[in-house]
């Protein structure tokens, strides 16, 4: 999976490449990540990269220059046909539907904006989506675009040691995942289900299913609303 990144901060994505899962994930060369900084391509003496807003007001927008030749520059590195995602709170919201589509692309370009964020006539022009991570504002594109590269990296094979891990996830059969436990036994009287001691890997699978079941039931339902439930989950919502 290749990620190009367009940022004015290409030294925070160190915290995928050099860290845990996605870390592995690059020196397995199973994930690549490429980093544009704008500011690479601003020409005068200053390396300006942000410009005033048109009809007054606070704040600076990404100058408009610099940050084309940045999507340019990186669509020139991409596999043909790469799709280029502006991280932006008015987009449509990161979900497990999103991610899976964004690792079936095999490449994306993220731009993530600084500043209040970027001309609209370059969001119209060079970005075919907008994506959020929630209803709230930081104040840079990077954190979101980390959040989709961790999660779309979860889903190549071979990123994670068992795939079964991805596949049980929350979100991932449309259920949140069941409560887990490990050692010790008991904790301050609290014991672990004794099913989880019992050895028999059907009733375990069942028992499990059911809490997730029961879980998304009492958590979230709405994800139950879109998905619904098939015979056995009914059944097993109901004892
Ligand atoms: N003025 C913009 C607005 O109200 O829609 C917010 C600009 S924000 C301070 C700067 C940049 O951070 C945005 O261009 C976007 O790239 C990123 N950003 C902030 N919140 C985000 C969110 N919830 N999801 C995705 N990106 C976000």
């Amino acid at each position: 999976m290749w990620f190009g990144v367009v940022s004015l901060f290409p030294e925070m994505f160190s915290a995928v490449t050099e860290s845990g899962v996605t870390r592995r994930a690059c020196e397995k060369g199973l994930i690549s990540v490429t980093c544009f900084n704008p500011r690479d391509y601003a020409y005068d003496k200053y390396k300006t990269v942000d410009d005033k807003p048109y009809g007054g007001g606070p704040g600076m927008l990404m100058k408009v220059q610099p940050l084309r030749d940045a999507i340019n520059a990186a669509r020139a590195k991409a596999p043909a046909g790469t799709k280029v995602v502006c991280m932006s709170p008015q987009g449509e919201r990161l979900n497990h539907s999103l991610v899976t589509r964004f690792h079936d692309w095999g490449s994306i370009i993220l731009v993530a904006g600084r500043y209040e964020g970027i001309d609209e006539r370059i969001l119209q022009k060079e970005v075919d989506l907008e994506v959020s991570i929630g209803d709230y504002v930081l104040s840079g594109g990077e954190l979101p675009a980390m959040c989709v590269i961790d999660a779309v990296s979860r889903m190549v094979p071979g990123v994670l040691g068992d795939i079964r891990n991805a596949e049980e996830d929350s979100f991932a059969q449309g259920l949140l995942h069941f409560p887990q436990y490990t050692r010790p036994e008991e904790i301050d009287g609290d014991k672990v289900p004794e099913i989880l001691l019992s050895g028999d890997h059907a009733k375990i699978r069942l028992w499990r299913l059911q809490q997730a079941v029961v879980r998304t039931y009492e958590r979230r339902p709405d994800l139950l609303q879109i998905r619904g439930l098939d015979a056995t989950e009914l059944k097993l919502l109901c004892q």
